[in-house]
């Protein structure tokens, strides 16, 4: 993992980075959480971009503009909603990490900022998805792709210390 991740407290819409995810719904047209802070601080541009995307699928990923934001990319991704585990929802919550990453990639991004997908509104287990997050994240950049900064941003104290915690395990 080493000095390419970091795992900071703080709203991830302040962050000065090149790119920031947004834990979207799939109709990506805004919703609560991490998703209204977003679509607030980055203005009405970015909702009318996300019109014509067309949504996206459970684990996938779509890009756009970061408008009013720092960021100035936007990767949206949809974190599967926690229905007691047997929905293939670590699977679902690995593909979101491993598509947005592979999505900054390809679109030549370098900086990266995660929030704490699905455990918030989708009510994923926090220890549990933070261990998907850190491991998902671990072998990307282990994989050699030229990233240089990932961070995963937390809201919270509680937040910070699951995501410490499992870090601590690798
Ligand atoms: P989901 O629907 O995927 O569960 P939520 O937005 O409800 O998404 O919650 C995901 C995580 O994002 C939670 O840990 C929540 O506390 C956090 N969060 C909410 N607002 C922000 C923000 N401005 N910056 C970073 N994280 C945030």
């Amino acid at each position: 993992m080493s000095e390419r991740f970091e795992i900071l407290k703080g709203n991830i819409t302040k962050l000065e980075i090149e790119s920031i995810v947004n834990a979207a719904n799939s109709s990506l047209l805004g919703g609560g959480g991490v998703d209204g802070a977003i679509h607030d601080a980055a203005g009405p541009e970015l909702l009318e971009e996300c019109r014509i995307l067309g949504g996206c699928a459970t684990g996938q990923a779509k890009i756009t503009g970061g408008y009013n934001l720092p960021a100035r990319w936007v990767i949206h991704t949809v974190g599967p909603v926690w229905r007691g585990g047997e929905h293939e929802e670590d699977e679902l919550l690995a593909s979101c990490y491993r598509n947005s990453l592979e999505l900054a990639v390809e679109n030549d991004i370098l900086d990266i900022a995660f929030p704490s997908i699905s455990t918030g509104a989708y009510s994923f287990p926090l220890d549990r998805a933070a261990e998907i997050a850190i491991s998902e994240i671990s072998k990307f950049l282990d994989s050699g792709v030229p990233l240089r900064r990932t961070v995963m941003v937390c809201f919270s104290d509680r937040v910070q210390t699951a995501y410490e915690n499992a870090l601590e395990k690798f």
